[in-house]
């Protein structure tokens, strides 16, 4: 494990979000919450609130690069968790620097990947169709990927609406390269009132049942939950264990959270 001043190192590969909800700030504050150092790789400068995505703003190659290059000489990463990537180049862009740390650095990253198609308050934030290369490029380096049910569909053409397709879908993620995942149940309805998150690795098998949160503000829930994980496995906690750590810590915010709020906020004013 890398230690910076005797913490783990995290590095969050994402778009800003200037609402503080998703994005680089939601991951920031969660990692720092949950006691690891946390680093950014802005690959966008979104303008966004809780109504809607206003501008994406994809920083150019060079711009992520220089990010990359500049953390690399001195907080090399235990954990790194990639969220938005804007384009077909940064896809690109991001598993070549992955394959180039698994062969240059003393210790192989473990790449957490929430694959944000769609934003939780409905704007698209990618620029074009980026699964293929996703797909081919960026899943087989990745460690544990985080979809919700909508990126479980593009990304398998699954629907999970019952348990056989639901552990059909995961079998089909992980047909496609990645070691484990964790299929968040904030959009799957495959009990009553229950949200239900599976996690496997194709040998062991979890789940996690809790009451559904109806609320219309998860807006930033995605980036948080595997921002805690990605806090928690740089830490030593094993999958299963950060699993459940980091549903609470989303559940203590959802359960709190207000109109027009996000759930950050929830989860740090304690209210
Ligand atoms: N990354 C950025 C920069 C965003 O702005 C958003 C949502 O707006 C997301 C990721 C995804 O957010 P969520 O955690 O709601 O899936």
């Amino acid at each position: 494990m890398e230690q910076t001043n005797n913490k783990a190192v995290v590095w969050t590969i994402a778009g800003s979000d200037c609402s503080g909800g998703a994005g680089i700030q939601a991951d920031t504050k969660t990692i720092h919450n949950l006691g690891a150092e946390v680093c950014s790789v802005i690959t966008a400068v979104t303008a966004q609130n809780s109504f809607g995505v206003e501008a994406i703003n994809p920083m150019p190659e060079d711009v992520i690069l220089s990010q990359i290059k500049a953390l690399e000489q001195v907080k090399p990463a235990s954990v790194i968790k990639i969220g938005l990537l804007a384009n077909n180049q940064q896809v690109e862009l991001v598993a070549a620097q992955i394959t180039r740390f698994n062969q240059e650095w003393t210790t192989k990253p473990y790449i957490i990947y929430d694959p944000v198609a769609v934003a939780s308050n409905g704007g698209d934030l990618t620029e074009d169709d980026i699964l293929p290369t996703i797909k081919e490029r960026l899943l087989p380096l990745v460690d544990l990927i985080t979809p919700n049910g909508k990126e479980l569909q593009k990304l398998t053409g699954v629907f999970a609406f019952s348990w056989d397709c639901l552990t059909t879908a995961a079998q089909k993620i992980l047909a496609l390269g990645v070691t484990a995942t964790i299929i968040k149940g904030g959009h799957i309805k495959i009990a009553d009132n229950k949200s239900i998150d599976f996690c496997t690795n194709g040998q062991h098998s979890y789940w996690l049942s809790s009451n559904r949160i109806n609320t219309e503000n998860s807006h930033g829930t995605g980036c948080t939950f595997a921002s805690a994980l990605a806090a928690l496995i740089a830490q030593g906690y094993a999958l299963k264990d950060a699993f459940v750590i980091a549903k609470a810590y989303i559940n203590q915010g959802l359960d709190k959270v207000k109109s027009h709020q996000h759930c950050q906020d929830a989860i740090w004013q304690g209210a």
